[in-house]
């Protein structure tokens, strides 16, 4: 399964001059101070991320530049300015403040991608409040369990969201407000007994506010994370992140002034917040908000329509894009695409070929989790690509393989936890109220971040799997990636997920389910087919002994496989907490 490496291109060829040019000599000289040099801060000491986000771009040509193109699902098309964010984000600040909303309390939104959205962000960050996304497909108990949690006091939503989870509302006692946004009128009698305006609201508020003085250890921003292995935890973030999320937009997404960027993440993961909000905008490029979802199609048409130069997307999009078939690209022109990104699940090997093919570049793989805030491994685009390979640390931050029981460092080739030295400046403070879960990831002096991983001998990572699916068989310690990336490289194979199965002799044996691509149909032959494909590419202890085929896999909403429901389901027992599985 070698694939060769993706030769760093002539730098004089590139569109734009990569940000980031010398890895190696950032790697060793550079000090955070001075990314801190770069940004503002508030004009009367203290950090706010809406301040570097936004304001601080009114002292420059960017006032007048376009931040957001917002096309709804209808195809309508809205854009604002700096200037415009900046006015309204303040209404929204005021709108909190009038309500009696102070530094450290939570709001939380609850809505579809809206330009409204983006206010109330910048707005809640503002007022020194700290702003908690959530994913608008979400149900009501995983709303009412993270407003509960969170103990949140401000709910902004929209009416037929608000009519999803009406039931549970009622049992929020810390619940105060719940603002209803109905983007264009496009609900009637939008508002129930009790609900606040958020367009009145905004009309009445003033377009000047002055921003809440934040220090850099002050909460920003919570997140509960994809729930791919257990419950979601809620992670908090302080608005020292801001300083992670411009420079790794700069260094990992290449961010430049004339760039229009698309971040196809939900605002409620955190890749919507930290590179759909503040890593483009605190490094001024234009970005393109798309309120819909998944269509290759669509998707195509708008890079095409946009000219959208910079993409940062997952793994789950790009298998799906891969569904769809080269000749869904060659109908559109996709020319203006310079840099593309992977993050949040392994990039297989044949995903990042298939890159080169049918984009003529690389897709840019980087590696981080809730918990970190922000890129700490990626692929820059002036550095060799090895395709399989999430790529090397950022500078300013040390990332290992260490033993978890010594906090030793691994030599490289040797497989171990990943794992970080803290601090870090978008490290998360706290899991909301678990300190005990909080504290147990930190151990002999490193973050232990629960993925496997090795480093090659030129420091690139390579991506084993979660601990917790690692496979135990006979002996042999097995990442279900390496499994799971052998068998798409078959022609009928679109997804597959890999489990280890309990075994009497062997302790587990490596069960692979497989989903297969339009065209296929499942069948015995192609099931024994799969079987000696998968044995050619593996090592015979490695390959799959059983493979079943089903219609699509089971995933969270943030489209990571959830290999820990295919165990359950597969033993009988129980699913475990589901709230951000995906419908079928
Ligand atoms: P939970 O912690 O609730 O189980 P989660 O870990 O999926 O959910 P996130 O913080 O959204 O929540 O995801 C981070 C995890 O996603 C990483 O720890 C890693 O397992 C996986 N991941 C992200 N990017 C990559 C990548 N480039 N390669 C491999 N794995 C990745
Ligand atoms: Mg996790």
């Amino acid at each position: 399964m070698d694939y060769p490496v993706i030769a760093k291109p002539d730098i004089s060829q590139l569109k734009a001059h990569p940000n980031l040019d010398d890895y190696a000599g950032a790697r060793a000289t550079f000090q955070w101070d001075s990314i801190r040099e770069e940004l503002d801060g508030l004009p009367g000491g203290g950090l706010n991320l809406a301040y570097e986000a936004v304001d601080r771009h009114l002292k420059t040509a960017r006032r007048t530049k376009t931040a957001m193109i917002w096309e709804g699902k209808n195809g309508e098309e809205e854009r604002y300015t700096f200037e415009q964010m900046a006015g309204q984000s303040n209404r929204f600040a005021n709108v909190l403040a009038g309500l009696g909303i102070q530094k450290g309390d939570r709001v939380f939104i609850f809505a579809e991608r809206f330009p409204e959205l983006y206010f109330a962000v910048f707005g809640t960050l503002k007022r020194g409040a700290v702003i908690g996304p959530l994913f608008s497909a979400f149900g009501p108990d995983p709303v009412k369990d993270r407003l509960e949690d969170s103990g949140a006091k401000v709910l902004i939503t929209t009416p037929d969201l608000r009519e999803r989870v009406k039931d549970i509302l009622p049992q929020l006692p810390e619940l105060k407000h719940i603002i209803i946004m109905n983007k264009n009128g496009r609900f009637k009698d939008a508002l129930k007994p009790g609900d606040l305006s958020f367009e009145d609201l905004m009309a009445k508020a003033s377009d000047q506010f002055q921003i809440e003085a934040t220090q850099e250890t002050d909460y920003s921003i919570m997140h509960y994370t994809s729930g791919t292995t257990g419950k979601p935890k809620g992670a908090v973030h302080c608005h020292r992140a801001v300083l992670g999320h411009y420079a790794t937009g700069k260094w990992a997404l290449d961010l430049q002034d004339q760039d229009i960027y698309w971040c196809t993440a939900d605002p409620g993961w955190v890749t919507g917040t930290s590179y759909g909000i503040s890593a483009p905008w605190t490094n001024g490029a234009t970005q393109l908000i798309y309120e819909g979802g998944f269509s290759a199609n669509r998707w195509y048409s708008l890079i095409d329509k946009y000219k959208v130069t910079v993409w940062y997307t997952a793994p789950t999009a790009i298998r799906l894009l891969m569904k769809a078939g080269e000749a869904a690209v060659k109908r559109h022109d996709v020319s203006s695409l310079r840099h593309i990104c992977s993050v949040g699940e392994p990039l297989n090997p044949e995903a990042v070929v298939w890159g080169t093919r049918v984009f003529d570049q690389a897709i840019h793989d980087n590696w981080w989790q809730t918990e970190t805030g922000h890129i700490l491994v990626a692929n820059y685009p002036a550095m060799d690509v090895r395709p399989g390979s999430m790529g090397r640390p950022i500078p300013g931050v040390e990332v290992a393989i260490v033993n978890v029981e010594t906090g030793a460092i691994l030599p490289p080739g040797t497989d171990g936890d990943l794992a970080v030295k803290p601090p870090w400046p978008g490290m998360f403070q706290m899991y909301w109220r678990n300190e005990a879960m909080y504290n147990s990831k930190f151990k002999n002096g490193w973050y232990i971040t629960g993925d496997r991983a090795h480093m090659d001998a030129d420091g690139y990572f390579w991506f084993v799997g979660r601990t917790d699916d690692v496979i135990n068989t006979a002996g042999h310690l097995v990442g279900p990636f390496e499994v799971e990336s052998a068998l798409i490289e078959h022609p009928a194979v679109a997804e597959a997920g890999v489990i280890g199965k309990p075994d009497p002799i062997a302790m587990e044996v490596v069960k692979a389910f497989v989903s297969l691509k339009d065209g296929y149909e499942p069948s015995e032959p192609l099931r024994q087919e799969l079987m000696r494909f998968a044995r050619q590419k593996l090592a015979a202890a490695v390959a799959p002994r059983e493979i079943d085929f089903l219609p699509s896999l089971p995933k969270t909403r943030s489209g990571k496989i959830m290999r820990r429901l295919l165990k359950a389901r597969e033993l009988g027992l129980p699913e475990g907490d589901t709230s951000t599985l995906e419908d079928d």
